[in-house]
């Protein structure tokens, strides 16, 4: 079967290389041209000897994404939909802001975790993104936004895409092992060479890979709380009944120790007479003193099938209120690409769900997407 070298970080390319005889710096080299200019012809790879590149060209592809729709929103958010294969498809959005753009990345087709209130939850799991399909992601971005560098020209500090996010479809930790060799790559000088700032993986709290990720690759966190008491979050989320808040919390502060920056972002999902009330937002207080931290609130985004409603706007502000007035930052999620269907539970993908009985559907979001306002600036 043909490799496709989009799968290797540089650790992984370089043994391949090595695997062939061929030297680590050749290894770097076409890393360099996968990643930095986006190219995907070994042809054009022009400082690789040629019999090389026809070695590569018979053994290897970069073979990216494969696009089946592209829509851009009044407000600029561009959205792709991408095919992974066997009727299911993902997708990736771009959020231009004016000091920066933010790529939201999916890392499962579905997921398995079952949050009460997400809609690629209600729609199962099919299988984990290979790390080609996560990193082809932003691959493919910088290709389309024009983002890509040319070979020869200095770097100026320019980048399209600055920011990214594991908050697409699927627990970015669930599928561990392909989503740090990603993250590698995102941090890479040879690649995209983001800061660790930059790059926020999002987990519903998967408390042993959290203390993986802390070791191995250590970017930002963003842990979907959504709920006070583990009363309710283990309905909310229920892998809260396997890591309850105690060890979550914990985990939280063990993360910080390592973590580029000096706080967590707590995502909270609002459902109208569920989570919102006075009394939670107090609640959170407690459960968080003593975490350096901000949240995001997401007032809930109604989908076809869902038993909850969306917080009118009062509660909302109250809620954000209590927060801040106990000096804890608390952001409201905009709403972003809304003509396009890419604002919060709107993320359309296809998943085939292998782990349960239901028909697939073209409706899937990660809900916590929100924390998009809390990446680096
Ligand atoms: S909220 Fe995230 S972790 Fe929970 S079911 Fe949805 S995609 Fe999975």
């Amino acid at each position: 079967m043909t490799v496709n070298l989009l799968d290797f970080d540089a650790a992984g390319l370089a043994a391949w290389f090595a695997q062939r005889g061929e030297k680590p710096f050749r290894a770097r080299q076409v890393l360099r041209w996968m990643h930095r200019f986006g190219v995907d012809d070994f042809e054009r790879m022009t400082d690789v000897a040629k019999s090389l590149r026809a070695k590569l060209a018979a053994e290897a592809e970069i073979r990216g994404p494969a696009p089946l729709r592209d829509a851009t929103a009044g407000d600029g958010t561009r959205k792709w939909l991408l095919d992974v294969g066997g009727g299911n498809a993902v997708e990736t959005v771009f959020i231009p802001e004016a000091n920066r753009g933010t790529l939201c990345v999916s890392s499962q087709v579905g997921c398995a975790l079952e949050c009460s209130f997400c809609s690629t939850g209600k729609q199962g799991f099919n299988r984990n993104l290979t790390t080609a399909e996560i990193i082809g992601q932003l691959w493919h971005a910088n290709r389309m936004l024009g983002a890509v560098r040319q070979p020869g020209v200095g770097d100026s500090g320019e980048r399209v895409v600055s920011n990214v996010v594991l908050m697409g479809m699927g627990e970015p930790l669930a599928n561990f092992d392909n989503v740090v060799a990603a993250l590698r790559l995102m941090l890479d000088d040879n690649a995209y060479g983001l800061s660790r700032r930059r790059v926020t993986v999002s987990t519903a709290g998967l408390v042993p890979a959290m203390d993986r990720l802390r070791a191995e690759v250590p970017v930002a966190l963003a842990v979907s709380l959504h709920a006070p008491t583990d009363a309710l979050r283990d309905e909310l989320v229920p892998i809260n009944r396997k890591y309850p808040l105690r060890e979550l919390m914990a985990a939280c502060r063990r993360y910080l120790e390592d973590a580029p920056r000096d706080f967590i972002t707590f995502e909270y999902v609002l459902l109208a007479g569920v989570n919102d009330g006075d009394a939670d937002a107090r609640a959170l207080l407690a459960l968080t003193r003593d975490i350096p931290c901000k949240f995001n609130l997401i007032p809930f985004n109604p989908f076809p099938g869902s038993d909850y409603r969306k917080p009118g706007a009062d509660r909302v502000r109250r809620f954000q209120e209590i927060l801040m007035n106990a000096d804890v930052v608390a952001t409201v999620r905009k709403t972003r690409g809304d003509d396009i269907d890419a604002a919060c539970g709107q993320l359309a993908g296809q998943v085939r769900d292998r782990s349960r009985r239901q028909a697939a559907q073209p409706l899937v979001r990660h809900e916590p997407v929100a924390a998009l306002e809390e990446s680096a600036p």
